[in-house]
């Protein structure tokens, strides 16, 4: 067995059977919406369905078997009936384009190479402009036998409904903690599974990659600086300098989970249910100085930062911002 054959993982069974199931009866959508928080495997799922729609031989199970020339094209990267788009890194907005879609629609016209499928897929779906969009829908509306379309996207409500109302939509969840930290107590190795799938919103993948004790411990000093903002001990703009080559999502992410657990801590709530249960003493202090509102409104200016992250042409500026009007929050009486 090759070792490029797809490792299912455990909590998209039900996903993977179902679209097998349609495979084999024959009514396999044209086209897929697949969504779900990030972290729980959405594309290696693609690339697993994708490769199984190609493969000469695929077992009865539906996994592709890894060795028909097929599956060598599609492990080299280079299977002509498989195209996958994504933003173009140069492109400072982020954004999939019309002529992109227009590329990838025009040669979906064409056979398969192979005489069975053809497959695209468009990652992050949510990333194409109207125009795209538009363009995309038009191949919705008169399919192509033989093409499947996979949009994926952890942002399914930034789509547009005709898009939504277009594909079939499988959607992915995170697994039970009790069947995921089984699965994650083996493959980590530094840090506390159970904190580490918290940190990770319950998502399985996106836990293993915080079992990084140099990135928790840049979380735990990034904290140590926040919470010294509202108390005027330290400077906003310098601490966004500080922080500018860090992974603005993931930050953002950090910053609002820090602020809600703030927002529970005043309300009571036992630090069991914490996001950032290891930092409860540090969040506890701060929260003490600061008002629920204030706390309330900041966590609404997060959300927003968090949701232009990737379209703000000035990310530095907008972490400053964020930073400055942390800090105003401990001028505020408590
Ligand atoms: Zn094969």
């Amino acid at each position: 067995m090759s070792e490029f054959h797809y490792q299912r993982l455990p909590w998209q069974d039900a996903q993977w059977r179902l679209l097998q199931q349609s495979l084999v009866q024959g009514r396999l959508p044209h086209a897929l919406l697949l969504c779900g928080p990030p972290g729980l495997g959405k594309e290696q799922f693609v690339l697993g369905f994708a490769q199984s729609l190609l493969c000469a031989q695929r077992a009865h199970d539906g996994l592709a078997c890894g060795i028909c020339r097929h599956c060598q094209l599609f492990k080299s990267g280079n299977h002509p009936d498989l195209q996958w788009l994504k933003p173009d890194v140069e492109s400072k907005s982020g954004e999939i384009t019309i002529e992109a879609i227009r590329s990838l629609t025009a040669s979906a016209s064409l056979t398969a190479h192979s005489g069975a499928y053809k497959v695209i897929a468009v990652q992050p779906a949510h990333r194409m402009n109207n125009a795209a969009a538009n363009s995309l829908l038009k191949t919705l509306e008169e399919p192509t036998p033989h093409t499947v379309i996979l949009l994926l996207t952890d942002q399914p409500g930034r789509l547009l409904p005709t898009i939504h109302s277009r594909c079939q939509k499988v959607q992915f969840l995170p697994p039970d903690r009790a069947d995921a930290i089984p699965w994650l107590a083996d493959k980590i190795t530094h840090e506390d599974p159970d904190l580490l799938l918290t940190l990770a919103n319950g998502a399985p993948l996106r836990a293993l990659q915080l079992d990084d004790s140099e990135l928790l411990n840049a979380r735990r000093e990034m904290l140590r600086g926040f919470l010294q903002l509202p108390g005027g001990r330290r400077d906003p703009v310098s601490l966004a300098r500080g922080w500018g080559g860090f992974d603005r999502k993931l930050l953002l992410e950090w910053l609002a989970g820090w602020v809600i657990d703030m927002i529970r801590l005043k309300e009571g709530v036992d630090s069991g249910f914490l996001f950032n249960r290891d930092l409860t003493q540090a969040l506890q202090k701060t929260a003490d100085k600061l008002n629920s509102r204030a706390l309330h409104s900041y966590l609404l200016q997060v959300y927003a930062a968090r949701s232009s992250v990737e379209s703000n042409l000035n990310p530095q500026l907008a972490l400053e911002n964020l930073l400055i009007s942390w800090g105003d929050c401990g001028t505020q009486a408590s």
